[in-house]
């Protein structure tokens, strides 16, 4: 597998030191580093076409418009998005689910309904889902995992039932690494009449995502963990249930005509897309989808399930390591506990040694509870690392035992 050492070299920050030693970066499921080709398009962006987009007449306005509209296309394209004027840019995953917590659950989720989310989801589609079911009286349900990690879903086929207006899951866990069947549980949240959203932040940077297929009512993902820039992502959502909901925030764009007292909106994707968007951030997120296009997504996914299993193994065969999450069907991060040593202060020694791992509770404060930790340790890997990275992280929990224990 030569995927890791190839691309290290259109990655600048591989070469930087940290604490004078070469960076080992171990957290790309927090974010990734960036390609120079990245780095270059938002460049040329701003050095040659930048203006605003949709208003200019003037030839840079027409210029980044089409690059602005040429990167929602290729992105379209990249997750098979069914339809076009379904691909809203946000700023990443919080505000992808928020606008769908309060335009479409604050508005039809009814009192008495349930709402069935994972003990497993990030805050970030938990915490907006208990403001909905808060405004509306409506029930949290949450689908119970088994003891490695995966969804139980016989269970799940008892919980959403015809009360259920929404099923908010994420396609993959950003702690345990579980990959869920998300292309099923759509299935039982569509089999009821309820919607269902699904938080793809830690998929779409790792495995080839076609939403013809999983067929979600909703769709999130942030571009930075995607090679991309930060302050942008994308919620896709079905055109038909869009065209319903009421707008998320207001401002220039998002209007069709304004009256002292009253307002209509303009068309999809531009009714969600209030004010200047993140205009170069968009194209840098093109240049991070053409980039990842080129390597092929299958090929990242066999990369990454290859590191994450090399480092399972290397972990595992390591004196009084708890792992989490489970053995197959699994994306790329690693959460562990060394014991006798709190994840914070290994972090902080591997950071010495130039090894950037998170510890914490990864914004997933009931899914420590699940686990009866109050924190993990996480290596999370992505193209750019190789297995030199795992033997360096062994080698750096090695010298903290010694160090800390
Ligand atoms: N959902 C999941 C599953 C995540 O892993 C993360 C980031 N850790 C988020 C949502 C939040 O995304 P962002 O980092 O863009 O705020």
């Amino acid at each position: 597998m030569l995927l890791g050492r190839d691309v290290r070299k259109d990655f600048p920050i591989l070469n930087v030191k940290v604490n004078g030693k070469p960076l080992v970066y171990l957290d790309s499921a927090a974010s990734s580093q960036k390609p120079n080709a990245v780095l270059e398009s938002y460049c040329r962006f701003c050095e040659q076409r930048y203006s605003n987009v949709h208003r200019g007449i003037h030839t840079l306005g027409e210029a980044a418009t089409g690059d602005y509209e040429a990167a929602r296309g290729s992105i379209a394209e990249f997750i098979q998005a069914p339809a076009l004027e379904g691909v809203i840019f946000t700023r990443g995953t919080p505000e992808s689910i928020n606008l769908v917590a309060h335009s479409y659950g604050k508005k039809f989720v009814k009192h008495g309904q349930s709402i069935v989310l994972t003990p497993m989801e990030h805050h970030a589609n938990l915490v907006p889902w208990q403001l909905v079911a808060k405004f509306v009286g409506a029930e949290l349900r949450f689908i119970p995992m088994k003891s490695d990690g995966t969804l139980d879903l016989a269970e799940a086929r008892k919980l959403i039932d015809k009360t259920t207006a929404m099923v908010a899951v994420t396609h993959a866990s950003n702690v345990l690494g579980t990959i869920n069947p998300v292309g099923e549980i759509v299935e039982l949240a569509h089999k009821v009449g309820a919607k269902a959203v699904i938080d793809g932040a830690q998929a779409v940077p790792h495995m080839p995502v076609n939403l013809r297929e999983m067929n979600p009512d909703f769709y999130s993902f942030s571009g930075h963990k995607m090679l991309g820039p930060t302050g942008i992502g994308v919620l896709y959502g079905r055109p038909e249930i869009l065209n319903d909901m009421d707008p998320f925030l207001t401002g220039g764009e998002m209007i069709r005509e304004v009256y002292l007292d009253h307002a209509t909106w303009n068309d999809l994707p531009y009714k969600f897309e209030a004010g200047t968007p993140a205009i170069a951030e968009a194209i840098g997120l093109h240049a991070a989808v053409r980039y990842l296009q080129e390597i092929g997504m299958e090929r990242i996914a066999q990369m990454d399930h290859y590191l994450t299993t090399h480092a399972l193994e290397k972990l595992a065969s390591e004196p009084d390591i708890a792992l989490y999450g489970p053995l197959s069907q699994r994306g790329a991060v690693t959460s562990f506990n060394v014991k006798g040593i709190h994840p914070h202060d290994l972090a902080a020694l591997l950071d010495r040694e130039g090894i950037a791992i998170r510890a914490g509770h990864h914004c997933c404060q009931p899914l420590m509870r699940w686990l009866d930790v109050q924190a993990t340790a996480r290596a999370s890997f992505y193209l750019y690392n190789t297995a030199d990275d795992v033997a360096a992280l062994i080698e750096g929990v090695r010298t903290a035992r010694k160090v800390l224990a």
